[in-house]
């Protein structure tokens, strides 16, 4: 486990259908997860269960709102 430097959570959310989730995972970590979904997408594909679990929750929600607009967010 890594240490949590922020109290923020993190997640994303959906505007097109207004969900969103909370991976265990810092904002920076989420940005960065979805700039490089692509290259995620990859990595998963060739990787059986080597992805952290927040990335593998994180990638199916972007792999299930692909051509929706979804936001990195925070809540306190
Ligand atoms: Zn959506």
């Amino acid at each position: 486990m890594t240490k949590q430097t922020s109290r923020m959570t993190a997640g994303y959310f959906c505007e097109d259908c207004e969900v969103s989730i909370w991976p265990a995972a810092p904002r920076s970590e989420l940005a960065w997860l979805k700039d490089r979904i692509h290259v995620v997408r990859e990595v998963a594909k060739h990787s059986q269960g080597g992805l952290d679990i927040w990335m593998a929750d994180g990638l199916a929600f972007l792999e299930e709102h692909r051509d929706h607009s979804v936001l990195v967010v925070t809540k306190s």
